[in-house]
């Protein structure tokens, strides 16, 4: 008997009979002789839906009303699948973050777990119960609700196959694994069979949105063995594991991209010691996360500051920086929410050269311009214009021949 966590995310429960699909599904592996404990986001579209009532209301809403908004979705879809399950003759139960004590951080919209209580899931699980658990959300030391980020379904299942020592986390999706790139913007994608943690944390870095990237660090951390299939065909997936000699070589195993993100730039800043901490830190206060960041001098006393935040903080962090350019004495404040980050990643990168070059000439035989670029040991990101992403997805994936058979 194995104790098996299965999440399925919004597609997979996108109405009452896909949820009867999903019920029908989980009891079948239950009768295999199997504990189960089932993850489920909201039927998708929802929690897009609730974001935008939201702006609605308030033009930066309330962080703490916002969770409680957010979190709701999955309070129906987890209710609607144990109806099911009950209606199958079989027991379940489900269970919000509070009520399993799904402790969090209170940073809300973006909350860490801290820890988790098993007690009541073993309760319920020994009662020979499917437990069904809603995703993305927690609880505060403090009894508030918080939510862990969108995507965050993902991070609640590897934390509870972490937490309950589970023999494995399936990850059930729209899509029959994780593919060299997202196989619903380039026809060419292939689907890998294995891949290491290491690798699948920088291409959910950077924008491979099957995967939440807390929910792959944790795994990594805690060692849970990460299936990633689709819900809708017996297909085995893609397993994300430990690197082993039998993985591909590539120079490049995947190329990504992120519409989440929007730039700022703020011009002529005054060049002394301190400036950075005086515009980074009252960002970081604000627990928003800066990622790429550019600074171009101009001429000696000057120089521009360009950097990007995630699209959702764009206002808060637009309104910050306006308040600290005034304060440090710079000229100017821009930005735009429309840009894209496409990325290519690969541990095979490291022992090759001429990789970057292969990406500039590619996107700029595309026509495509490059406003920011950023480097590491296996992956180089370039910010472009949001309408050009998914030609240069296809163009990148083309250049490093990722649509070939390996
Ligand atoms: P769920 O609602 O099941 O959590 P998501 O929409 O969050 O599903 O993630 C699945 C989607 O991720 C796919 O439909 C696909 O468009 C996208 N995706 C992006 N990059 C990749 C990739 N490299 N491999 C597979 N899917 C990807
Ligand atoms: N429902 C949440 C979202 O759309 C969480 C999830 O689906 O993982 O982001
Ligand atoms: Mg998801």
């Amino acid at each position: 008997m194995a104790l098996i966590v299965q999440k399925f995310g919004g597609t997979s429960v996108a109405n009452p009979d896909k949820i009867k699909a999903v019920a029908e599904r989980v009891l079948a592996c239950k009768k295999q002789g199997n504990e189960m404990v089932v993850v489920l986001s909201a039927m998708s579209g929802e929690t897009n839906r609730f974001v935008d009532f939201a702006n609605q209301m308030q033009a930066i809403p309330d962080p703490r009303e916002m969770d409680v908004l957010l979190s709701s979705g999955e309070q129906v879809t987890i209710s609607l699948f144990a109806m099911a399950v009950k209606a199958m003759g079989e027991d379940a139960i489900s269970l919000l973050g509070d009520q399993v004590k799904i402790i969090t951080d209170k940073m809300h919209t973006k909350a860490r777990i801290k820890s988790i209580n098993t007690d009541l899931l073993n309760k319920h699980l020994k009662a020979g119960k499917v437990v069904v658990v809603a995703g993305f959300q927690g609880v505060t030391e403090d009894d508030n609700i918080t939510t862990l980020g969108r995507g965050g379904s993902d991070t609640t299942a590897v934390a509870l196959a972490a937490a309950l020592q589970a023999d494995r986390c399936e990850i059930f999706t729209d899509v029959e694994g994780v593919y060299t790139t997202d196989p619903n913007i380039c026809d060419s994608a292939r689907k890998i069979d294995r891949i290491t943690y290491e690798e699948m944390l920088e291409l959910a870095s950077l924008g491979a949105k099957v995967l939440d990237i807390r929910s792959v660090g944790l795994a990594k951390r805690y060692k849970v063995p990460l299936h990633v299939r689709s819900t809708f065909t017996e297909t085995e997936g893609t397993w994300v594991v430990e690197e082993d000699d039998k993985m591909e070589s590539m120079q490049v195993s995947g190329v990504t991209y992120n519409k989440n993100e929007a730039r700022i730039t703020i011009t002529k800043v005054p060049d002394q010691p301190g400036t950075a901490t005086k515009i980074f830190k009252p960002i970081s206060d604000a627990g928003i996360i800066v990622d790429m960041i550019i600074q171009n001098t101009q001429g000696e006393a000057m120089t521009d500051m360009t950097f990007t935040v995630p699209r959702t903080d764009y206002k808060k962090a637009m309104e910050l920086v306006e308040k600290i350019a005034a304060d440090i004495g710079a000229e100017s404040v821009s930005g735009s929410p429309d840009i894209a980050k496409v990325s290519v990643v690969g541990v095979g990168m490291r022992n090759h050269s001429g990789i970057a070059t292969t990406m500039f000439d590619t996107l700029s035989s595309e026509g495509i311009n490059i406003t920011m670029i950023s480097t590491s040991e296996i992956k180089i990101s370039c910010v472009v214009e949001e309408k050009y992403t998914e030609l240069a997805i296809r163009a990148l994936h083309k250049a490093f021949d990722l649509d070939q058979v390996a």
